[in-house]
């Protein structure tokens, strides 16, 4: 079998287009248009490459964004405090924000994340939101798991009553995807075989022994590591999706978690990196902005 490729990059294009219409219409009704403020500490080449290209995908929608970028050196108050005058709006309007992470080791991330306002925070970690996710009820929903729901949505691959095999339990990939795709359908609307959740959900992490015996008895398994080639087509079972959301540095170029070659000779679909699950992160987070400031301006 050759997998079907998922390509993230030809369906963020299209969710480009429809939100372009979307970011159209609040500047008609707001005579402003929807702004997003990144707050960039030090000078990791990676995190500066993300928010390049955060903020251009936000400009091709017609979203503004500004960077503010602080040392590295920026203490856990000072941080606090910026995230808490971009919030009264002195770096402009921000109807959304978003703190680039990973932080410096020595700044307290949790702190400055709580001090986003639950309805500016676009990546979706606040508590607030991230209870509201739990409780079937969301708002904003952290951008890599929405990213990877949509995919598997917009390929028509079941998930109703279908096993998925999560490897990883971040707060901001593993734990909001299991939440998502086991969740039920969305008030008011049919079950529906492919509407991205009703799905039995496992989540593995490193403390969890054999992971090939749970992947293996997987329809859909998930990758959010940061191990390249961690998993491999031993551990696939035929004809399933494997989505790969590592990101992983090797020789200078970009791989994931998945040993892509041969596991796309096993699996159903795969999705690739990079040009998978990447720039759907993007595409929510422009979604996420808009779902802002829209909330902001009392539209929805
Ligand atoms: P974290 O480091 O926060 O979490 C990694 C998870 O993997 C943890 O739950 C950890 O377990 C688990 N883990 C580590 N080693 C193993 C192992 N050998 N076997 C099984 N599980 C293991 O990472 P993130 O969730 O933030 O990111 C994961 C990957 O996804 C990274 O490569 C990151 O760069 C990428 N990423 C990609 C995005 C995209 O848009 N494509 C967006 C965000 C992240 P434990 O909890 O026990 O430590």
């Amino acid at each position: 079998m050759t997998a079907t490729i998922l390509d993230g990059k030809a369906l963020a294009g299209r969710i480009e287009t429809e939100l372009c219409g979307e970011a159209e219409t609040f500047a008609g009704v707001f005579s402003r248009r929807p702004r997003l403020v990144v707050v960039l500490v030090g000078d990791m080449a990676a995190s500066a490459s993300y928010v390049k290209s955060k903020a251009a995908a936000a400009g091709r929608v017609g979203i503004d964004s500004e960077v503010v970028a602080m040392p590295a050196t920026a203490s856990t108050a000072e941080l606090v405090a910026l995230v808490q005058a971009i919030a009264r709006n002195e770096h402009g309007p921000a109807d959304g924000i978003l703190v680039q992470l990973p932080l410096p080791s020595h700044v307290d991330t949790v702190a400055v994340l709580d001090a986003v306002p639950p309805d500016r925070d676009v990546d979706g970690f606040h508590p607030e939101n991230a209870g509201l996710l739990s409780q079937g009820r969301p708002r904003f929903i952290p951008c890599t798991a929405a990213g990877v729901q949509r995919m598997l949505i917009d390929a028509a691959i079941p998930t109703a009553g279908k096993h998925v095999v999560i490897v990883g339990r971040s707060d901001i990939v593993g734990k909001p995807l299991a939440l998502l795709l086991a969740s039920r359908p969305p008030l008011g609307c049919p079950p529906d075989d492919t509407g991205g959740c009703d799905a039995t959900v496992t989540i593995c992490h490193s403390r969890s022994g054999d992971i090939g015996a749970l992947t293996r008895q997987a329809d859909i398994v998930v990758a959010a590591v940061g191990r390249p080639k961690l998993i491999t087509a031993m551990m696939v079972k035929p004809g399933a999706a494997v989505i790969d959301v590592g990101i992983n540095r090797v020789d200078g170029g970009l791989v994931g978690d998945v040993d892509y070659g041969p596991v796309s000779e096993v699996a159903g679909w795969i999705s690739p990196v990079p040009g998978g699950v990447g720039p759907m992160t993007v595409a929510m987070l422009l979604a996420n902005t808009l779902l802002a400031a829209e909330l902001r301006l009392g539209k929805r």
